[in-house]
């Protein structure tokens, strides 16, 4: 444990592009680039699009790629093959999993969440049932309970079977939001009636990647997509006038996929088929564990103290956390802040290494020690936190 030479992650670094100076810990927010992935996303542009131009929606399989793709997600969330749609952005999958939801739940128009929800989760279905905060401890009348496996303010990591089970004996219906587990842990949603998540955090698919949603194959049949786009269409080159849905996952697409953004997505997957889950969540728990314990009792921990309880994160609360991430961004260390008073850490375990840690550690109790944070400079906020 704690050392880089017994990682048997280790040799994954190498196939990403990283900072030469300095240790980047956002990985959570924006993963870093594969390296596979700048020729991949060149081939889809010279070869695909250049070369193929329009044949490129059948020789290049660009037609199919929210479904071929969404299978290659399929094995990060512990879904069977047939069940994962990618495309759109997570917040557009949230708007259909819960409208799906609540219209399999007619007579029901609750939908619980948790206040401390990642607020566009709630903001998108704000204008569809009611909603209701978790700590009422109520679902009896809820159609759709909606909830994040990983906090992405404190890391704090729900028990999904758990959640899970007791929101269908209600009869709930439950939708997860992976996207601050996806890549960092063995998720398994499979029992879940809807996931979605994004690939642009641990998954390392890049800025504006897409998204992905999950139907339990029980609901293919019956579940309804209110983004009733061409794509979901059972036969959308027949133009009809009509939409008839699609059978089976095809019927939660909606449009023209985003192909260029697929390609990299396409990239970051292939490194995925060949990391153990496991081996993930016993680096990232021993990775977060060091730093928990090197950074101590300078600042007050906001993520749960036992890793099992936590995602891939640390936080930790400080009254001037903006200028102190500043102040740690300019000493090379890529944390970042979220409001009102947290300072967060990303540790992403194909690419972090103990040495990372140890070094990020030292940096934030110069910062810290030598209050070198409080230079007025660091005071004034940036557009993106
Ligand atoms: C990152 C994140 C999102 C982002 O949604 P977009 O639609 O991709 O902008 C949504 N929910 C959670 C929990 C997130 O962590």
């Amino acid at each position: 444990m704690f050392d880089d030479d017994r990682d048997p992650l280790r040799h994954f670094r190498d196939e990403f592009v990283l900072p030469d100076d300095g240790v980047y810990l956002a990985g959570n927010s924006l993963g870093a680039l594969p390296k596979a992935a700048v020729g991949r996303v060149g081939q889809a542009v010279e070869q695909e699009w250049g070369r193929e131009l329009v044949g490129g929606w059948n020789s290049a399989g660009w037609y199919e790629q929210p479904l071929t793709v969404g299978d290659r997600i399929a094995p990060l969330i512990g879904a069977p093959p047939g069940s994962v749609v990618a495309g759109n952005t997570t917040s557009i999958a949230i708007y259909q999993a819960v409208s799906a939801a609540l219209r399999l739940r007619p007579g029901r128009r609750v939908i619980v969440v948790d206040r401390a929800n990642f607020p566009t989760d709630n903001y998108m279905v704000q204008g569809l049932g009611e909603l209701r905060d978790i700590g009422e401890g109520r679902f009896d009348d809820a159609a759709a309970v909606l909830l994040s496996e990983v906090d992405y303010r404190t890391g704090e990591r729900r028990d999904v079977r758990e959640t899970t089970a007791r929101a269908q004996e209600a009869g709930a219906l439950m939708v997860w939001d992976v996207c601050h587990s996806v890549g960092a842990l063995r998720v398994d949603v499979s029992a879940a009636d809807f996931a979605v998540g994004c690939t642009y955090k641990y998954v390392n698919a890049g800025p504006g990647a897409p998204a992905f949603l999950y139907v339990n194959p029980r609901h293919h049949a019956t579940a309804e997509n209110v983004l009733s786009g061409w794509h979901g269409h059972a036969e959308p080159f027949a133009f009809e006038p009509g939409y008839r849905p699609a059978n089976g996952i095809r019927r939660f697409a909606v449009s023209t996929p985003h192909v260029l953004s697929f390609a990299a997505l396409e990239a970051a997957l292939d490194i995925w088929e060949r990391v153990d889950l496991d081996q993930v969540r016993a680096k990232s728990m021993a990775l977060t564990s060091l730093f928990v314990d090197l950074v101590g009792d300078r600042l007050e921990l906001a993520s749960p103290r036992d890793p099992q309880r936590r995602g891939s994160q640390v936080s930790f609360r400080h009254p001037h956390g903006y200028p102190v991430m500043r102040a740690l961004i300019e000493r090379g260390v890529h944390g970042d802040f979220r409001a009102p008073d947290i300072l967060r850490f990303g540790f992403a375990p194909l690419y972090t290494r103990f040495a990372d840690v140890r070094e990020a550690a030292g940096r934030l109790a110069d910062v810290l020690d030598r209050e070198l944070w409080r230079d007025p400079r660091y005071a004034a906020r940036l557009a993106v936190t």
